[in-house]
């Protein structure tokens, strides 16, 4: 029987070994976690909500998660909130026509930019402070990289940050994806069982993993980018390909969680002074009575000083938020995407340069028997979604059957 090891059981390597594993290929999901779902990871809190503490917005144009939510029986519910659409605190008094056509010609100047153009430059042609403020506060946020780090070319779809659409979880938990993918895959799916290295050749691959090694046909590496650089490969990957990976620039990111004294109407506020959002949403199974936070980009956690704890942050939401009953500061839930996180090395990338006529940047590209998944080897637009994940799971799937000799 042909035989697969998929590295990672994030949405990207549950989505090729179902894939794989349909097609009659024997899969082994070998994963460092003692959970699988990755930057999916569902959450309750004492008080019983459910939180996400990583991916949580499904927005407009997920179709191949939509497809995924339907085939495994699961169910989407409203968040209440559109993730586009922000109360402004305090409201600067923007005209939404002026900020749309703005952000369409913040997207133009970008599409024309050259490769080495950066966020920053492009921002600066916006003659509207509040706006340009919006724009900066939106993509940074977004992003989750620091605007001075952040290329040009991730402005290419800012209008999507300020459009309309509506907004979902999955009911139960966004990361019922991974579980039901994991329960079909059942003992394939081995957890705290780190890889570090994979030895490749024409013949098949040989993965070294921390409860041994693992000889198979061909494999499929679904680990974050950052962590991917960490896997010695055996011939080593191509240097163009390594120095490719360093130029994309990775996020950090993180989220928060306190409970309020009595149930919130599901709104969305942000401030573009602090560059941070907070919103609640009855998809918390406790009727929105939990209060949820998102820092995009490194200043602002640094700002925020979340890593002695959530009291500035939830003192910042206090602030702007005045209307909010009483927050329980004591029971507040921090989640930290940084870059000294061992299984993701931060939040997710931001990949640009990706050729016209490919769906993909070239360091997702099938290197013999390895096929590369994840959110930074997705089509453009979709890196680092859910939506770029699971369809690069499906792609590097397709790669892999091929490389067999096709389904059985
Ligand atoms: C805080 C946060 C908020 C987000 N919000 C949203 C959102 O609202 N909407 C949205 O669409 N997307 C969002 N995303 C992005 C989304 O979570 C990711 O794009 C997607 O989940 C990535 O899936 P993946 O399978 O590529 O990677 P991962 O989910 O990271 O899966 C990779 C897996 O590989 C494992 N691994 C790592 N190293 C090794 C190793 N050496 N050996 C074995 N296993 C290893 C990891 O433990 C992990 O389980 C968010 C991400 C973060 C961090």
């Amino acid at each position: 029987m042909r035989t697969c090891v998929v590295i990672g059981a994030g949405c990207a390597g549950l989505t090729a070994a179902d894939a794989l594993a349909e097609a009659g290929v024997e899969v082994t999901v070998l994963e460092a976690r003692d959970r699988v779902g990755g930057r999916v990871w569902s959450d309750r809190t004492a008080g019983g909500a459910l939180i996400e503490r990583g991916a949580e917005f499904i927005t407009a144009g997920y179709d191949a998660t939509d497809a995924m939510v339907e085939r495994l029986g699961l169910e989407y519910r409203g968040m209440g909130i559109r993730y586009p659409d922000r109360e402004l605190r305090p409201d600067p008094g923007i005209d939404r026509a002026e900020a749309l056509a703005a952000a369409h010609a913040v997207e133009v100047a970008a599409a024309a930019a050259g490769p080495d153009a950066m966020a920053l430059d492009i921002l600066a042609t916006v003659e509207d402070e509040a706006i340009r403020e919006l724009l900066a506060s939106r993509s940074q946020s977004a992003s989750s990289v620091a605007l001075e780090d952040l290329p040009a070319e991730r402005l290419r779809t800012v209008g999507h940050l300020l459009d309309d659409g509506e907004t979902r979880r999955v009911g139960g938990g966004n990361d019922g994806i991974a579980l039901c993918l994991a329960e079909r895959l059942g003992s394939a799916v081995r957890l705290e069982d780190p890889v570090s290295r994979i030895e490749h050749g024409p013949d098949g691959v040989r993965v070294h993993a921390a409860s041994g090694v693992y000889a198979a046909d061909a494999c499929i590496v679904a680990v974050p980018l950052a962590v991917t650089q960490d896997i010695i490969f055996d011939p080593p990957l191509p240097p163009e390909r390594c120095a490719a990976m360093d130029r994309i620039p990775i996020g950090q990111a993180a989220k928060l969680v306190v409970p309020a004294a009595a149930t919130v109407p599901p709104a969305a506020i942000m401030s573009t002074a602090d560059r941070f959002w907070a919103y609640t949403s009855p998809c918390d199974e406790v009727g929105g009575a939990v209060v949820g936070s998102w820092i995009g980009g490194a200043p602002v956690l640094d700002q925020l000083e979340v890593d002695a704890g959530p009291a500035t942050w939830i003192e910042r939401i206090r602030g702007y938020w005045g209307e909010l009953p009483e927050l329980d500061e004591a029971a507040a839930e921090t989640t930290l995407w940084r870059r000294d996180h061992p299984w993701t090395k931060g939040s997710y990338s931001a990949v640009t340069g990706i050729p016209d006529d490919r769906d993909r940047h070239p360091i997702g590209d099938q290197l013999g028997r390895v096929s590369f998944a994840g959110e930074h080897t997705a089509p453009r637009d979709w890196t680092a979604t859910i939506e770029g994940a699971i369809r690069s799971g499906q792609r590097a799937a397709d790669e892999i059957i091929t490389t067999l000799g096709g389904a059985t």
